[in-house]
């Protein structure tokens, strides 16, 4: 923990004083030292958490960067043949408006507990501001998210109620739900500080939860969903939005893997024998909860998609993430089912982004397209 402002130096502003050298046997404090690479730290760091300069860890720049160049607005991108198969009597099964819906509502409240998390957790014991300014990009960009779920929601004229409500009213979404909650309680308790060892591990595993378990395991039987609808032409305004969503999710999640990762190499201490056997036991219950979901959202299956399928790719999603922050694998070797899925995360698909994009904005007034 930085501590308050009243611990930390005086901000001050003139730079004589600052670059005086300091009298010896005066007994006068010196100025305030300007913040060198060597002092930043991920957490409980002392140095001035307001000097994004000397940068120290390049990749969260890298990434708050990244972020920026693929900025989108879900209103962007047309929702008229949605609109039209949604009202069609028979464009959909009972069972694809079934694993829509569900799908929607897991995504709609989902968007806000991690934004929540961001802001009331994770923000303010990461103490390094180059992370904090990717997170400040990535709050926005699940602000972006949640809009576009009441863009949907809007546009297809579905129950808003029902939809936001469905993380409380659905068991096997709630439960998913009420397991992120956990980790992210006593965070955002004002009274939790960082600092002790068994602190600090309860801010990693918030990390594991909401960046490896939540975005990087729980959206991709998700992405997975409405992406394999999209390849069939249907719903393929949703599809579009998701495709960017996949697209912002997966440096959400580098981003978490990075910053795991640093923690562990500047704290080695917290990386235990127990924490790691913790954190697997956390893959492994959140893989459960995820079969639990995909047998409830597609109780007989849906386009090529089953919940057993599904369980199969979350064993090797979860397999993959464990190997990201060096874990031992928590399932025995699977190979992809999806392999699809990592061509519809290729960066490269831009192309048809672009195309379709505002080149400008404007505003007040109105949009103009290429
Ligand atoms: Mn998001
Ligand atoms: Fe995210």
């Amino acid at each position: 923990m930085s501590g308050s402002m009243g611990e930390r130096a005086m901000l001050d502003w003139s730079d004589s004083v600052r670059n005086a050298p300091v009298a010896a046997n005066t007994g006068v404090a010196p100025a305030p030292a300007r913040v060198t690479i060597d002092e930043k730290a991920m957490i409980n760091c002392r140095a001035d958490v307001n000097q994004l300069l000397p940068l120290k860890y390049r990749w969260a720049w890298e990434k708050y960067l990244a972020g920026c160049n693929n900025h989108w607005m879900p209103t962007e991108v047309s929702m008229q043949a949605d609109i039209a198969l949604w009202k069609s009597r028979d464009g959909l099964t009972a069972d694809e408006r079934q694993a829509i819906k569900r799908n929607l509502g897991f995504f709609a409240a989902s968007e806000s507990l991690v934004a929540n998390n961001i802001v009331l957790a994770i923000y303010r014991h990461l103490t390094n501001p180059e992370c904090r300014q990717y997170l400040l990009r990535q709050a926005f960009e699940e602000a972006v998210h949640t809009h576009t779920f009441q863009y949907i929601v809007e546009s297809l004229g579905l129950d808003e109620g029902e939809l936001f409500n469905m993380y409380r009213e659905v068991p096997s979404i709630s439960r998913k739900a009420e397991w992120a909650i956990e980790h992210t309680r006593h965070l955002d308790n004002p009274d939790f500080k960082t600092g002790t060892v068994e602190a600090d591990r309860a801010f990693l595993k918030d990390l594991i939860a909401f960046y490896v378990i939540f975005e990087g395991m729980w959206f991709y039987t998700g992405f997975a969903q409405i992406l394999s609808l999209g390849r069939r032409n249907k719903m393929v305004g949703i599809a579009e939005q998701y495709q960017y969503i996949l697209r912002d999710e997966s440096i959400h999640l580098n981003f978490g893997i990075d910053v795991i990762n640093q923690i562990k190499l500047e704290n080695p201490e917290l990386w235990s024998a127990a924490f790691q056997e913790d954190a697997r036991e956390m893959v492994r219950r959140a893989a459960e909860l995820e079969a639990d979901y995909a047998r409830d959202t597609m109780p007989r299956g849906f386009l090529g998609l089953n919940a057993g399928v599904c369980e199969q790719y979350m064993h090797f999603i979860a397999n993959r993430r464990c190997a990201q922050i060096g874990l031992k694998p928590v399932f025995p070797e699977t190979e992809n089912p999806f392999p699809w899925m990592s061509e519809a995360m290729d960066l490269k698909k831009e192309k048809n982004f672009f195309e379709t994009r505002v080149i400008e904005y404007q505003s007040g007034g109105a949009l103009a397209w290429e």
